[in-house]
């Protein structure tokens, strides 16, 4: 998955656009190098992290973030401004979210904003139909029939399109999964959600719902990352999430500005990659490539900022949904299990090489690993990490086109609100058959992630 547009949902973790967005200020700095010593090297105070995590401060909190997702000092007056303007606008959306009242799906002026600059996109794509028309028609020369023949490329490129399951996914049906799709129906009939249809895995730490083809079925895809490292729990709590999307209405969801989206991106990367033509035709060309990078990649930014507090919003939305499924509890756990990505990828990392020293040629399924070694670390985690990567999240920078409020910002929500037992509640031979349903597929996307590992 990469973004909101061709999910046609909402990623539980993040949905990462194409398009490099204009104009970003720097978020990465050069990690400060690990104290060969055990004190922090600002305040001398003990530092915490135990063997294999990142050593931090508690104090003065000294690489707090492992340098990984350091915010860079502010440079120019634009990058404070931009930085001011989405925290600001960030801690609003929480406040309000906090307050009964505000949690509900809202048109706000920035849902309106999305569409009217969604509409432009379809009727320019038409217009395109119209000009090639007009060129093969009315002009009827050999250089008319060569600029219809680009237009109508560009329209064919820009169609609006349905949503389909992840190409890349392994797809279950009802008869492939009967628990897990049993489980579903019960988190269905508590979030007033559609029954799913079709159930994807795939390989990304991250998890997604959205309704998919002509019948617009609903399908919800788990990504094996995510699923592998957390507890039953959080499965439940991610369960509830992301059928919440659907009875929330969501914008996102909504055909026209996804499709937009969709059409901006093909544009973007069909023309604004160019054709590297020699001589006079190549200037001309990386011109018009240029000018077509501008537009398609402001257009699509524009709609995808004016989204994104609305994005926002269904999150929240959708968290409540998760601790009414799942319990307050569990839903604060999946959010801090989310926090752990760069702990998944450590684990994969350290297990695939460590079998490929014993298993240098062909390893068998039953020896990959992949899989046990997540689960296991993620179950050992000591508090101090945990702890760590809270206060991280706390201190990440945050961006007016984030398509998800700070996972802090997430907890401290579900906290605000009284807390709630689980409605759904699933017994420990269910998680069972549900594990062996999902072993093919999960096994399939362990061969995948320690092929792409070695
Ligand atoms: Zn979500
Ligand atoms: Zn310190």
């Amino acid at each position: 998955m990469t973004t909101t547009a061709d999910s046609g949902g909402s990623a539980r973790i993040r949905a990462v656009p194409s398009i490099p967005a204009p104009a970003r200020p720097a978020t990465t700095v050069p990690a400060p190098a690990p104290a060969p010593g055990l004190s922090c090297p600002q305040c001398d105070a003990a530092l915490a992290g135990e063997y294999g995590y990142v050593r931090w401060c508690t104090a003065c909190e000294w690489n707090i973030d492992g340098g990984v997702n350091a915010a860079a000092a502010s440079t120019t007056r634009f990058e404070a401004l931009y930085r001011r303007v989405s925290t600001r606008s960030a801690r609003q959306l929480m406040d309000e979210v906090c307050t009964p009242a505000g949690l509900r799906p809202r048109r706000d002026g920035a849902a309106w904003l999305a569409i009217a600059l969604a509409i432009p996109v379809h009727l320019l794509c038409l217009a395109l139909v119209a000009g090639a028309a007009w060129l093969i028609f009315g002009v009827r020369s050999p250089v008319s029939y060569i600029g219809a023949a680009i237009l109508l490329g560009a329209a064919f490129l820009g169609r609006p399109r349905l949503e389909h399951p992840a190409a890349d996914g392994i797809h279950l049906r009802r008869a492939d999964a009967p628990v897990l799709f049993g489980v579903c129906d019960r988190v269905s009939a508590t979030t007033g959600a559609p029954q799913v249809e079709i159930v994807t895995i795939v390989e990304d730490f991250n998890a997604y719902s959205g309704r998919v083809g002509l019948r617009r079925r609903a399908n919800v895809t788990i990504g094996a990352r995510w699923w592998a490292g957390v507890g039953n729990d959080s499965r439940l709590a991610t369960l509830g999430h992301e059928f919440g999307h659907f009875s929330n209405g969501d914008w996102t969801h909504q055909v026209i500005v996804s499709s937009a989206l969709n059409t901006l991106e093909e544009w973007y990367h069909a023309f604004g990659d160019g054709l590297a033509a020699g001589g006079l035709a190549g200037v001309v060309e990386s011109a018009a490539s240029r000018v077509v990078r501008l537009v398609t990649g402001n257009w699509f930014w524009l709609i995808y900022v004016s989204l994104a507090r609305v994005g926002q919003r269904a999150e929240y939305m959708a968290d409540a949904m998760a601790a009414a499924v799942a319990g307050s509890d569990a839903e604060v756990q999946a959010e801090q299990d989310m926090l752990g990505a760069g702990s998944v990828d450590t684990s994969i990392a350290t297990s695939v090489a460590a079998t490929l020293r014993t298993h240098p040629r062909h390893v068998p399924d039953e020896l990959l690993g992949v899989w046990a070694a997540v689960a296991e670390r993620a179950a050992r985690t000591p508090a101090s990490e945990l702890e760590r990567r809270l206060r991280a999240s706390k201190r990440s920078q945050t961006r007016v086109d984030d398509s998800h409020p700070p996972t802090w910002m997430r907890i401290q929500a579900v906290r605000s609100r009284p807390k709630q037992d689980p409605a759904v509640r699933v017994s420990d031979a269910e998680w069972t058959a549900i594990e062996h349903e999902l072993a093919a597929p999960m096994r399939a996307m362990e061969r995948h992630v320690f092929d792409e590992t070695r």
